[in-house]
């Protein structure tokens, strides 16, 4: 069966004792034969609990993986003949958490970092957050040539250096040159490590971010604004930053064919329990 290949891709390990002694019982189930533990392939997966049939999920990460820029969950309700919205809703919400890889890498060599609004509202002062917008910091790696590299998003509570410098360090590997604006959130950028560079002095927000971030931050409101239809909730920010980052380091012609793979391959992959404690995000 494909799941459990990629499950188990090894072979079948119990996820209570981790022995690899087990019966294959039934459709999908196991009996480990030191523990006696019954585990289902699906268990603590993505897919656990779930009532309608895998092909269904399957059709879905398809949706989400072969669109260009995703899609909605209308969409796939529609496209699926699924009874609710909120089913809908709810799946495309689990395989966002599935697109984050636990222990993923950082971005390194020289990346470039800027924060912008997201979503309705008016630009205000920075470091209070502006009226109804949510805060978005993005690292964008440079590749040679001024080309735009992998990058990391995170929504930030506000502009402080309390908020910036730990996020940035979630997402870039010490020792990396980060190349910012002057606001003073990011002074302790090289105090934690960094080669920190000031490529402009000026400090506005919204408008005016460095180029690259901008050019970034101008595709992901396009496709918050044109796939979701600007209906996206700062409590749900998050775990759309991750979709778009998932396609978006997956962009080039080559990687793209290996979305369906990887999202189907995170999907499955054991999920220690609290599930969204593992997926922890700010704010
Ligand atoms: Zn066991």
């Amino acid at each position: 069966m494909y799941l459990e290949q990629l499950r188990w891709p090894d072979g079948f390990r119990c996820p209570r004792c981790g022995s690899t002694d087990a019966w294959q019982t039934g459709r999908g189930l196991w009996l480990c034969r030191r523990c006696r533990r019954q585990t289902s392939v699906t268990a603590g997966t993505v897919f656990d609990r779930s009532r309608l049939p895998l092909s269904l999920w399957f059709r879905a990460m398809w949706q989400v993986t072969n669109q260009k820029n995703g899609t909605s969950a209308s969409t796939v309700q529609r496209l699926l003949g699924l009874g609710s919205y909120q089913t809908a809703w709810a799946w495309l919400h689990k395989l966002r958490r599935a697109m984050v890889r636990p222990g993923r890498d950082r971005l390194a060599g020289v990346v470039e970092a800027d924060e912008s609004d997201v979503g309705g509202g008016k630009p205000g002062k920075r470091g209070r957050g502006a009226q109804g917008k949510a805060l978005v910091l993005l690292a964008v790696q440079l590749q040679p040539g001024k080309k735009i590299g992998r990058i990391r998003m995170r929504h930030v509570p506000d502009a402080s250096g309390q908020s910036l410098v730990p996020a940035l360090e979630s997402m870039v590997t010490v020792g990396s040159e980060i190349r910012t604006d002057g606001w003073r959130g990011y002074n302790e950028l090289e105090s934690k490590g960094y080669r920190h560079i000031v490529v402009r002095r000026s400090a506005e927000i919204g408008e005016d971010l460095l180029p690259v971030c901008h050019r970034v931050v101008g595709l992901l409101k396009r496709w918050l604004l044109g796939t979701h239809q600007g209906a996206v909730r700062h409590e749900h920010l998050a775990y759309y930053l991750d979709e778009f980052t998932f396609r978006f380091n997956r962009r080039t012609s080559a990687s793209r064919g290996m979305l369906f793979y990887r999202l189907a391959q995170q999907a499955v992959q054991v999920v220690p329990a609290p599930y969204p404690k593992l997926v922890a995000h700010n704010p």
